[in-house]
């Protein structure tokens, strides 16, 4: 039977590269509903090869869309607005499987009602799980819903467990004979930058990444090893260990996207070429496997892979989002909100590349840490958080 696919986040990176799946495979997926966010002409392209039953986009956004539709004899897609848009095609009856692929907290409240509603959810938007940690993942549970990491390391660290990995006891310790996970991190464009090279990289220049092509926010994240840092986080809920049971390891050429260690001394590692279709296809198909045009790995190509240890000294974000981890509660819903305000603001010229990690610090020390008992609660801290970062951002300006 054909699975019904919601897109959150279509117009972006991991949403293009999950259509052009959705593409090989007509008998298997049909789009039932994408939504965007600024990517209007996008979006209607997107309908037009794709012909979903639903479109969301933000209210300001309806009537362009909708005289866009007239014009392109589209006006039989129902177009949804807002948030409440988001949600009702994230939990809709008629989704099978819902990419949550918006980028940001923006993703947190659609991501969640997919998997509340018991839906098969392909997590690419980590900082959705960041910030809800717990919540999420009993969710899941409770609602029997298959949460599919997409993320290329922790794709490959699922490929990596053993099979009944997610039906033993969670209780934040290794199971089943898995002694460690061992995270690779490509250490993004500026890995042997010198601090003062640094405090100077332009935003063009960190949205360069060596290895993937992917969104501004992400490119940056990996620049400043933020993203390893929400990783580690997303690889502690995803399968339930305490953080000391990830280690960070920097491979720059990106072929190995993550291990697994053992107690008998087997080290299990993930490889392929870098397109972010591989896991998309994986998480889509699981437990079975799809055709990707993604080319079979070359290994007389990649002489060399390299391993070191990640520069806790130049990229500070790796450490600040290890603490967050280990001090729980709202703190890592914090750091996202701060990294979300401050990777904008380097994006927009009004603040060095450097000061990233230091607003993140900066917010997070001014913040008290709380239970994140409720899910108002963590949006209450995700809210406070940006308030206090954007403020830190306006007095560097100043
Ligand atoms: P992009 O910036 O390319 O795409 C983001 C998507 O989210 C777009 O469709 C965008 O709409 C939409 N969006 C942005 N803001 C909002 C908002 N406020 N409300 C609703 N929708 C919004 O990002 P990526 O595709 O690169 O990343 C998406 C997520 O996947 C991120 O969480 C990222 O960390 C994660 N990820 C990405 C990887 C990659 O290779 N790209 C790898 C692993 C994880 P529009 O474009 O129309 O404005
Ligand atoms: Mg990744």
């Amino acid at each position: 039977m054909t699975q019904s696919v919601c897109i959150l986040g279509a117009t972006g990176s991991i949403g293009q590269s999950t259509l052009k799946i959705l593409q090989q495979h007509p008998q298997e997926y049909s789009v039932f509903a994408v939504t965007a966010h600024s990517r209007i002409v996008e979006l209607v392209e997107i309908c037009k090869q794709y012909k979903p039953k639903i479109a969301v986009v933000p209210p300001h956004k309806v009537d362009e869309l909708h005289q866009l539709f007239v014009q392109h004899q589209l006006a039989d897609i129902e177009i949804l607005s807002g948030e409440a848009g988001l949600i009702a095609v994230a939990e809709h009856a008629e989704t099978d499987v819902v990419m949550a692929a918006i980028v940001g907290a923006a993703g947190l409240l659609p991501t969640l009602a997919a998997v509340k509603a018991g839906k098969r959810v392909l997590l690419a938007n980590k900082e959705a799980l960041v910030m809800s940690g717990d919540i999420m993942m009993q969710a899941a549970l409770e609602n029997n819903a298959a949460l599919l990491p997409v993320d290329s390391e922790h794709n490959a660290i699922f490929q990596c467990l053993p099979q009944n990995y997610f039906s033993a006891e969670r209780n934040g310790q290794p199971k089943l004979g898995v002694s460690q996970i061992l995270l690779t991190a490509s250490g993004g464009p500026f890995l042997h930058h010198t601090i003062e090279r640094l405090q100077t990289v332009t935003p063009a220049q960190a949205c360069k990444h060596p290895n993937w092509s992917m969104g501004q926010k992400i490119s940056v994240d990996s620049a400043t090893l933020m993203n390893k840092g929400l990783e580690l986080i997303e690889a502690c809920h995803l399968f339930s260990v305490k953080e000391h049971f990830v280690t960070v390891v920097v491979h720059p050429q990106s072929i190995i996207h993550s291990m697994v260690q053992y107690v008998d001394g087997s080290t299990l590692a993930q490889m392929g070429n870098p397109d972010m279709c591989t896991p998309i296809a994986h998480a889509l198909a699981w437990p079975e496997r799809i055709q990707t045009h993604v080319p079979a790995l070359d290994l007389f190509q990649h002489s060399q892979l390299n391993f070191e240890e990640p520069d806790t000294v130049r990229f500070p974000a790796l450490q600040l989002a290890r603490q967050a981890m280990k001090t729980g509660g709202i703190t890592p819903a914090v750091l996202n909100a701060a990294n979300e305000i401050a990777v904008d603001a380097f994006l927009h010229g009004k603040i060095g590349f450097m000061q990233i990690p230091e607003i993140v610090e900066r917010t997070l020390n001014r913040m008290e840490n709380k239970a994140a008992a409720s899910l108002e609660v963590i949006v209450q801290a995700d809210q406070t958080a940006r308030s206090i970062a954007q403020q830190l951002v306006m007095d560097k300006g100043s």
